[in-house]
């Protein structure tokens, strides 16, 4: 199980800021029956492993999930999928185009 504070440690310390938000919002809505058992960033997504069951939270987690994939992970503000330097991300246009990365690849909209 891990906490609400070392959730939102974690995720700060691996993305930035940006999803802080959406890992609140997640741990406002955990159903007695389910524990976190892992939270990280995979392929530009917030990614969220839990043990129990839930239909509600299952479908909050997915939502979230989903969520992220719109929003700066270090900021926060409006994103999309960008990879930096081989590393699969979300961006804003700002950290996008201040990234000092060598290859950066952008998803056009
Ligand atoms: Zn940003």
């Amino acid at each position: 199980m891990i906490d609400r504070e070392t959730a939102k440690k974690e995720v700060e310390e691996s993305c930035g800021k940006g999803w802080l938000t959406l890992v609140e919002i997640l741990y406002d809505n955990i159903p007695t029956e389910v524990s976190i058992t892992e939270i990280f960033q995979k392929y530009g997504k917030l990614e969220i492993r839990y043990e129990g069951e839930s239909k509600h939270f299952e479908e909050l987690a997915r939502n979230l999930s989903y969520i992220s994939e719109k929003i700066c992970e270090i900021c926060g503000k409006s994103g999309g999928y960008s990879i930096i330097d081989g590393w699969e991300t979300t961006l804003c246009d700002f950290h996008f185009n201040t990234s000092k990365a060598k290859k950066k690849y952008r998803k056009q909209e």
